[in-house]
């Protein structure tokens, strides 16, 4: 399936950056795009990104309270993985490497085209998505190329379409999707809205009822692990 950054559920990003001007024009850029949440230092960011879990952050190198590269860091450290690009006034080839070191995955020094840092950041998801193959499912490994979960007793297959509504809500496991979101990303917008409570169905039956969570009123979610 495509991945699902450019599909109806928008990637969250979280921008740090404390220059007035420039934080404030990212984010009405940016935001025609991505859900973007702006955090004014590296002590507002490390809080943002560890309690809402961004999609992909950029972040300046020149920060108060945590500098930009520390900050990289300590998400690393805190098992953040979402991708990150770091924008910086300086773009020495020491300057590069410090950031990559850091844990950043891209680089963009100021001032930069905004076309250039949208196609970045595209780039960005779209490698993040296409290398993250084996998903935790509620204690199983779900490898989602070869549509199979591994657990305890063995491999469970699974068909396209098992796989890509389990591919959803494991890429994204605390989000709730609602049954319309889950038909618009799985099956293309075409069906029946009880389609989705079958696929459901299915999945609990091959992986065990717990692996899928009915939030009521709401939609569905990945199982706590
Ligand atoms: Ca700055």
């Amino acid at each position: 399936m495509e991945p699902i950054v450019d599909a109806p559920v928008r990637a969250s990003l979280l921008l740090v950056e404390d220059d007035r001007e420039l934080g404030p024009l990212l984010v009405e850029v940016l935001g025609d795009v991505y859900d973007v949440t702006l955090a004014r230092d590296g002590q507002a960011g490390l809080h943002r990104a560890l309690t809402s879990e961004p999609d992909v952050l950029v972040v300046d190198r020149g920060l108060p309270g945590i500098e930009g590269l520390d900050l990289v860091a300590r998400l690393r450290r805190s098992g953040v993985r979402a991708p990150v690009l770091v924008l910086t006034a300086r773009g020495t080839v020491q300057d590069r490497v410090d950031g990559l070191d850091a844990g950043a995955e891209d680089y963009l020094v100021k001032p930069f085209d905004v076309a250039e840092l949208l196609a970045r950041l595209r780039a960005l998801l779209r490698r993040h998505t296409d290398t993250s193959d084996v998903l935790d499912v509620a204690g199983a490994s779900f490898d989602v190329r070869n549509r199979h979960v591994t657990r305890d007793h063995g491999v469970v297959d699974l068909t396209a379409r098992e796989a890509d509504l389990l591919e959803v809500l494991a890429r994204h496991p605390r989000r709730v999707f609602t049954r319309e979101e889950l038909i618009q990303l799985v099956f293309g917008g075409d069906v029946e809205p009880n389609t989705v409570d079958s696929y459901v169905h299915y999945l609990r039956d091959k992986l065990g009822r717990t692996t899928i969570q009915t939030v009521h009123g709401l939609g569905y979610r990945l199982g706590p692990a």
